[in-house]
């Protein structure tokens, strides 16, 4: 419960100037046109015992409550509202409530959390869960800044913006997993270019074929009979890497690399290169052979995860 204190002595209002008053206008008036949501419900916390709290309505209609609890989370059961408000109570680092006082405080937070996870705007469980997630990849990173700035030490400096960048991109990921959620796996099909197949006369992108203003003109690839065109492979070979060798004007070459390889079929692409083993000329001790350097990662990568499984364990 919050009580507002009154001023002592009555100053006049300070009023906010034209141009914010014009702002706040404006702010007004557009989340009047936008779809209200249903917001987190009131909540208190009250203290039973050492980490045990009730959670509940400051009220007596525990049913709308819970109802309502649900719907701000868009999920239906009630069960599920209060596992993801677990969730989100742990991700604030508020396990643990040990007085009166502190679970006001520890409320007050769970509610922010829950505000966050709620404008997220969930509509079924999973994005519910997926809410909460991104909660937490967000406080993971929020929490990663304040690190960079604590730091005492360059080392330690760049392993907070290291983890920083890890926990960012693990939202920007739950992003485009909720978006996915969202249109049903479809993604839009961007066009940026226009091919034209010499055969078929097929278009992608829109423009009709023969009138010559689209950035490949049927003429042009007639006359190329040793770079046959269809429309898959010319999409293909607009993905593929492109060869690196020299040319004798001095730039890349940029064909298209052979598949797997990094040069293309005029460059070397084709060639199994140097032998392998003893048959090689700069071998010696056979130390640094494909078989030998694979052998030693193996053992490296079995080691790294024996240590981590102890890490774990311990
Ligand atoms: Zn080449």
């Amino acid at each position: 419960m919050s009580k507002r204190q009154k001023a002592p002595a009555k100053a006049a209002p300070i009023l906010p100037t034209e141009k914010e008053a014009a702002n706040i206008q404006l702010a007004l008036d557009q989340s009047a046109d936008r779809p209200k949501r249903i917001r987190p419900p009131a909540t208190t916390a009250r203290y039973l015992g050492p980490n045990r709290v009730e959670v509940g309505p400051p009220h007596d209609d525990r049913a709308g409550w819970a109802k309502a609890l649900g719907a701000s989370l868009g999920v239906d059961s009630p069960g599920v509202a209060s596992i993801l408000m677990a969730s989100a109570s742990a991700i604030m680092g508020e396990l643990a409530i040990n007085s009166q006082e502190d679970a006001d405080a520890h409320m007050a937070r769970e509610m922010r959390a829950l505000e966050f996870v709620s404008a997220i705007r969930p509509e079924t469980t999973l994005e519910a869960t997926l809410a909460v997630q991104m909660l937490g990849a967000h406080e993971a990173s929020m929490l990663m800044m304040r690190g960079v700035h604590k730091a005492k030490t360059v080392q330690q400096q760049a392993d907070y913006v290291r983890l920083m960048n890890q926990s960012m991109r693990t939202f920007t990921a739950q992003v485009d997993a909720l978006t996915k959620l969202r249109t049903g796996g479809k993604q839009q099909m961007e066009v940026r270019y226009v091919y034209v197949d010499a055969r078929s006369q097929t278009v992608i992108g829109g423009y009709p074929a023969g009138e010559g203003e689209g950035p490949v003109r049927q003429s042009e690839i007639s006359n190329k009979p040793m770079h046959p065109v269809s429309e898959p492979l010319v999409m293909r070979l607009r993905a593929a890497c492109r060869c690196g060798a020299r040319t004798r004007a001095g730039t890349p070459c940029q064909a298209p690399a052979i598949r797997g390889k990094r040069r293309c079929r005029m460059h070397g692409g084709r060639s199994t290169g140097a032998p392998k083993g003893e048959a090689n000329g700069n071998y010696q001790t056979g130390a640094w052979t494909q078989e030998t350097i694979q052998a030693r990662a193996t053992v490296r990568a079995f080691v790294r995860m024996a240590r981590k499984q102890l890490d774990d364990l311990w």
